[in-house]
């Protein structure tokens, strides 16, 4: 028998014989990193230990520490998880079962839907599968075959997504008397399945199109070893723990209704005044960096809509109303009114750059499906801004608003990442339009100093632009600033200005948010802060609360000295355990509890007490609200 050579990642050879499988090379390495090996990795693809080795390839042995297990120990959960369902619903179909970025899910066609009891029976025939250690085999059939083998299973989804495949040969994998299609690779056996969970259950249409069945989605995560799933569940508790929807109804912040409608929001007293502390330092710190606030109407005419190229791209999501035979369109976006005003002059380029910026409230309609408490409304509020500026001042102005994120980011203590999305294949613009928007992304992304990623032809097809995802103290990411380019919206409005050789230019349009929409940001600082706010930015800095009747007197005229002040305050003057007061105080996760005892009345004191337990020294009510103007100071 002939022998074949491979490259190792570390550029190391080994020879070994003809028809000689990953794995066997992973065992002519060491015993210890066969028994590591989940999949191998020859010439950049993945592939199962039991693929044979082709003549001087490079391969890699792919373990449990390797990024590219991840994936292949989920898909691999998946189809474990496909075989469970199977043996204990023989009636189910199965659909499709990919590997996501928090594990996996499977959707199955079945006459009712499963139960949390379902779910926990699914899972513990899932530990009895991979305890039996079956082997994952692949098997590659013509085509026309695998149509033949799923008709006889009854698999009638299998049978349509095959037949849809545009290739001769199709892979199956089988392991004990389950059979699937797939691409693979897959873990060796079943065994190889150690650590996972089924988290949840949901209704998910096939190929997601609402017309056809609505299957039942399972969800699940699985990892490496049990540490790593333990740690991920623990977060998973966590989230759930700081879910902003549940923290909204105990807070008292906001409310949806069904009679209002879905995905609008209703901001309680507590809610509305969070949203003012968050939109108050948004238009200062706008007017700080030369920005005008401008505000636009809430609908216009749908013939502006049109020109726009709203109307034929963008109509299913906006709202629509008519009065008097002229019909109006709710605007989705703020970028109109700010190219009204525009217009209104004639401009020069000694005007240039105009920042308009407005915390312009939008509506757009959602699908049902995809509401998601604050995180995706219906109608929210931007803290949106356009710059119009010439190509030449385009650098400077990008530069402006990545240090205009960097500043809002530290305030608010997230750290985040940015991305670039550089010029699709097909978008409208010329060559230098494209190159000089690119250039200035480019150029202050770099000077920014920080990481940053590159998405090739991701672009809109008006423009280049860069996304930037903060980073929350669960270590999840969100979309928060955007800065795209616009070349298409100055043509359409036919923008221009005087330069100064005399001639009449178009001008360039940048649309940024930093924060994005106030709602969704909203969400995410309620899930970051656990609803433990920053004493800047709490609706409610304190409450004063009353021992007995007795004190009742004095502790009113210390609220509204403290209210005086300017410090947001609240009372607690109820016949009511003290012990009982301050339980709720804390669940209101107000940040500082004054209790008024006889010995504050008598010194004109408070004593404040921190939502965490610590007590802080008597003070009188001027010195405990300089206190507070201090800590507020500090985030400005
Ligand atoms: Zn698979
Ligand atoms: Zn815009």
């Amino acid at each position: 028998m002939s022998e074949i050579k491979v490259t190792l990642p570390d550029g190391s050879c080994k020879s070994l014989q003809e028809g000689a499988k990953v794995y066997d090379l992973a065992a002519a390495i060491g015993a210890g990193l066969a028994k590591a090996s989940l999949a191998g990795k020859i010439n950049g693809n993945l592939v199962d230990l039991s693929a044979v080795l082709p003549d001087d390839a490079h391969v890699e042995i792919i373990t449990g520490k390797s990024p590219e297990s991840l994936e292949i120990i989920r898909h691999s959960t998946s189809h474990l998880m496909a075989q469970a369902v199977k043996s204990l619903f023989p009636q189910a179909l199965v659909t499709i079962g990919p590997a996501i970025e928090t594990g996996f899910y499977y959707d199955f066609d079945v006459d009712s839907p499963f139960s949390p009891e379902d779910l926990q029976k699914i899972e513990e025939k899932m530990r009895q599968l991979a305890g039996a250690d079956l082997a994952v085999e692949r098997m590659d059939l013509v085509k026309a075959d695998a149509v033949k083998l799923f008709k006889e299973m009854g698999e009638s989804y299998k049978v349509e997504i095959i037949e849809a495949l545009d290739t001769e040969i199709v892979s199956l994998y089988r392991q004990g008397n389950f059979i699937d299609l797939c691409r693979g690779p897959h873990l060796p056996s079943t065994s190889f399945c150690r650590a996972f969970k089924l988290t949840s259950i949901a209704g998910a249409y096939w190929r997601g199109d609402e017309k056809n069945k609505m299957l039942q989605r399972i969800y699940g995560t699985a990892f490496a070893d049990k540490k790593e799933l333990d740690a991920y569940l623990e977060r998973l508790e966590e989230a759930k723990r700081r879910d902003h929807r549940k923290l909204g109804k105990e807070l008292d912040l906001f409310s949806f209704s069904d009679e209002v409608g879905a995905g609008l929001v209703i901001w309680h007293p507590k809610g509305a005044m969070l949203r003012t502390i968050i939109e108050d330092f948004e238009r200062k710190e706008h007017f700080k960096r030369g920005y005008d606030i401008v505000v636009g109407p809430q609908i216009l005419k749908t013939e502006l809509w049109q020109r726009s190229g709203h109307y034929d791209n963008y109509r299913e999501n906006m709202y629509f109303t008519e009065v008097e035979g002229q019909g109006y369109g709710i605007k989705p976006m703020n970028c109109l009114a700010h190219m009204m005003i525009y217009k209104t002059q004639l401009r020069s380029y000694r005007d240039l750059p105009l920042r308009f910026f407005e915390l312009g409230t939008v509506h757009r309609h959602e699908r049902a499906g995809v509401l998601h408490g604050l995180l995706r409304v219906r109608g929210f509020t931007q803290d949106d801004a356009h710059i119009i500026c010439t190509p030449e001042q385009l650098d400077g102005e990008i530069k402006g608003v990545i240090s205009f994120v960097k500043d809002v980011m530290a305030i608010f203590g997230f750290d985040y990442e940015m991305e670039l999305s550089t010029r699709p294949e097909k978008s409208i613009g010329s060559d230098v339009d494209w190159e000089r928007a690119t250039a200035a992304l480019l150029g202050a992304l770099k000077d920014s100093g920080r990481a940053f990623e590159i998405n090739e032809g991701d672009g809109a097809f008006y423009g280049p632009k860069i996304d930037i995802k903060l980073r929350d103290a669960l270590d999840r990411r969100w979309q928060c600033a955007t800065i795209q380019c616009d070349f298409t919206l100055p043509e359409r409005f036919d923008l221009t200005y005087v330069d100064a050789d005399g001639e009449r230019k178009r001008p360039v349009m940048v649309h940024r948010v930093i924060l994005g929409a106030i709602e969704r940001f909203i969400g995410v600082l309620i899930e970051h802060f656990a609803g433990n706010f920053p004493v800047w930015l709490s609706p409610l800095q304190a409450i004063v609360l009353t021992v007995t009747d007795n004190q009742v007197p004095y502790a009113q005229q210390a609220f509204e000295e403290l209210r005086k002040a300017g410090i947001r305050v609240q009372k607690d003057f109820r016949n009511e355990k003290l012990g009982f007061k301050i339980r709720e105080a804390q669940l209101q996760k107000i940040p500082y509890m004054l209790v008024i005892g006889d010995k504050e009345v008598e010194t004109l004191t408070v004593t404040p007490r921190f939502r965490d337990g610590r007590n802080i020294p008597s003070m009188k009510t001027n010195e405990f609200a300089e206190f507070i103007a201090g800590e507020v100071a500090s985030f400005h």
